[in-house]
This record gives C-alpha cells, sequence and structure tokens, in this order.
C-alpha cells in the first residue's frame, strides 16, 4: 500500500489536487471535509453533530472524525492505499490513524505539505464561496476562524510527522498544473 497525507491549510488545494493524483496513482481518496458534507446532507446524527462546529470554522471533535475515518477504511478493505486529505488535523488524529494503519499492517509515507500564503488563502475560498454552495466559504470570519484553527491545532500534524522526516514541503502558487507536477515528482521518486 502506498498511503499519502495532503496536507496544507484551509483553501491551499488539496481538494482539486487529490483528483488528479488519485487518478494517476490508484489510491482512494479519503476527505474528511467530504465525508462530513455527506453527513449533513443525509441529515445523520453524526452530520447534526458536526454542522454546529463547522458552521462556525472549528474543528469536529477528534473521536467524530477518527470514527468516520476506520468506517471508511473498513468499507474500502482492497485499496491499493489511501490519499489522507484534510485528515489527519490534530496531533490526536496522527496517533490514531497511525495506530488504523498499523493494524492493517501498513503506514503513512509521505505527507505533502502545500505552502500558500495567507492572503491568497482567503481570495480563493471567499472565490470559492461565490460559486461552490459552501456557507464556510462565503464568510470571511468564518474563514479566518478556519485559518486560525489550522494555526493552533493542525500545524501540529506536520511538527508529528516530522520527527519521522516524513515531512516534504511543495510550494502551494502558480498553475494547477504546475503544483501538480512539482506534487507527482514527490510522489514518483517514493511509489
Ligand atoms: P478546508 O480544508 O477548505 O477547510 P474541508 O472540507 O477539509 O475544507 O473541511 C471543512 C470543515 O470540516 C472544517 O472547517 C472542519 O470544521 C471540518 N473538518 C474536516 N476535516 C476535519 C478533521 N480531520 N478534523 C476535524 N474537523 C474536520
Amino acid at each position: 500500500m502506498f498511503n499519502l497525507i495532503l496536507f496544507g491549510p484551509p483553501g491551499s488545494g488539496k481538494g482539486t489536487q487529490s483528483e488528479n493524483i488519485i487518478a494517476a496513482n490508484g489510491l482512494q481518496h479519503l476527505s474528511t471535509g467530504n465525508l462530513l458534507r455527506n453527513e449533513i446532507t443525509n441529515q445523520t446524527p453524526l452530520g447534526l453533530k458536526a454542522k454546529t462546529f463547522m458552521d462556525a470554522g472549528q474543528l469536529v471533535p477528534d473521536e467524530v472524525v477518527i470514527g468516520m475515518v476506520d468506517n471508511f477504511m473498513n468499507a474500502h478493505p482492497r485499496a491499493n492505499g489511501f490519499l489522507f486529505d484534510g485528515f489527519p488535523r490534530t496531533t490526536a488524529q496522527c496517533i490514531a490513524l497511525d495506530a488504523l494503519l498499523q493494524q492493517k499492517g501498513t503506514e503513512i509515507n509521505v505527507v505533502l505539505a502545500l505552502e500558500v500564503g495567507e492572503q491568497e488563502l482567503v481570495k480563493r475560498l471567499l472565490g470559492r464561496g461565490a460559486t461552490s454552495g459552501r456557507s464556510d466559504d462565503t464568510n470571511e470570519t468564518v474563514i479566518r476562524a478556519r485559518i486560525k484553527e489550522y494555526h493552533d491545532k493542525t500545524t501540529a500534524v506536520a511538527t508529528y510527522y516530522a520527527q519521522f522526516n516524513k515531512v516534504v514541503n511543495v510550494k502551494g502558487e502558480g498553475t494547477v498544473e504546475s503544483i501538480y507536477a512539482n506534487l507527482k515528482k514527490e510522489i514518483d521518486a517514493r511509489i
């Protein structure tokens, strides 16, 4: 298996780049943001619980997200590997993910971290909000709250995987194609 974490702040292009990466490498895409939005659309108890946090730009509690990831991985037992997008977002989620992968006899191979400046992030998120129908992208206060959560809790994910020398920084500004080319180079060197 080849397991990759695509890491970076909200608006750094994880969703966009994931599409190309999964298509080229036959990986299973695991986006916790997408899974949570599906739960909300289906009005499940998990979705109802998550919605309050997401609308405020806060992280959904670890146990909720970790349970959801565990279920998703168990539902895809024959996957060649996973591309984790938007997960893990806290140190507790990193530890839980490592344990889940270890149970399956595998591990994270690399963390590709997209680097994008804050001004560019806000611009991209507001731009996406104008067309995506995502309510958390239309309000600048919520966007700033999400970026704050990223700095307060999620940058710890890079620190966690850096101790195992698994983090590679990739410039996340430029064209979608040029960023993908840089990501592809790092993946091809490891897969
Ligand atoms: P973005 O990276 O653009 O913020 P996502 O779709 O990844 O978008 O996440 C949207 C929201 O879903 C987050 O603001 C957060 O509330 C929630 N969320 C997604 N993934 C996680 C996670 N791993 N842990 C906690 N909350 C999460």
